[in-house]
């Protein structure tokens, strides 16, 4: 098994998710007492928030940056970015390394496209919803991307700062994004990706009248097909999912 680095820490309430998952499908896939193989390091997403906020994104690149370097260091062999609002600075992040970064909008296209859908409601941070890093990406991949309007955009991206990120689950804030889905599903929306890797923690499959996309989720059994695939098949195995930069 290839060596996970994860930069994680943003917030740390949905990394706990990743490393949850990735031993889960790790003892899913091997069975027995195999567990993940990887190399965490967390940030401080206090100083991260500061940043996104105050509009200084390659600050904020410089420091996952080096976070990705430290992990290179450690021997990570796969990287991951376990935020979706923090791919606005993947390619300066992959830039850093010699290893793959496997992209989570890429993971999250390539699960939409194998459900046979094409046309998503996406929830995540203003960031997220409103730029065209990740709703670009997606497009890419092939898939048509709606979002709310502005004050549901607004609510959306209240909950997960004030609420997800602190660990704080509500169920006033589900039924109202369960409100927000029926509209994206009444514009036209077949799916909902789950842009935001803490709104898994809030929605589940039942809140939705069409399938969901937990993005924590599916970034990690992307890793794990990689991360247990022969070297020569790798780039199969990744699909479009990887930045590979050559060293
Ligand atoms: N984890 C969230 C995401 O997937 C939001 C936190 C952040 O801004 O990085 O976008």
């Amino acid at each position: 098994m290839r060596t996970i680095g994860l930069i994680g820490g943003m917030s740390w309430e949905s990394t706990a998710e990743y490393y949850r998952l990735l031993n889960e499908l790790t003892r899913d896939r091997l069975g027995g007492l195999h567990s993940a193989q990887l190399v965490l390091y967390s940030v401080d997403f206090a100083t991260i928030e500061r940043l996104q906020s105050e509009g200084r994104w390659t600050e904020a690149g410089d420091i996952l940056a080096a976070a990705a370097r430290s992990l290179e260091a450690a021997g990570a062999e796969l990287l991951l970015i376990c935020t979706n609002t923090m791919h606005k600075v993947a390619d300066q992040v992959a830039a850093a390394v010699s290893v793959p970064l496997l992209h989570l909008a890429d993971a999250t296209a390539s699960a939409v496209r194998a459900a046979g859908l094409r046309r998503v409601g996406l929830l995540g941070t203003a960031f997220t919803m409103e730029q065209d890093f990740y709703r670009g990406r997606l497009a890419s991949g092939g898939l048509d991307v709606l979002v709310p309007g502005a004050e549901s955009r607004a609510l959306v991206h209240r909950v997960i700062y004030e609420e997800l990120c602190v660990g704080v689950v509500r169920e006033e804030s589900r039924a109202a994004y369960r409100r927000v889905i029926e509209e994206l599903v009444a514009a036209g929306a077949e799916g909902i990706v789950l842009g935001c890797t803490e709104i898994e923690l809030l929605v589940r499959p039942e809140d939705s009248p069409v399938p969901v996309f937990p993005t924590a989720r599916l970034h990690a059994e992307a890793t794990l097909d990689a991360a247990l695939h022969a070297e020569a098949a790798l780039d199969a195995a990744l699909d479009a999912g990887v930045t590979r930069r050559e060293a």
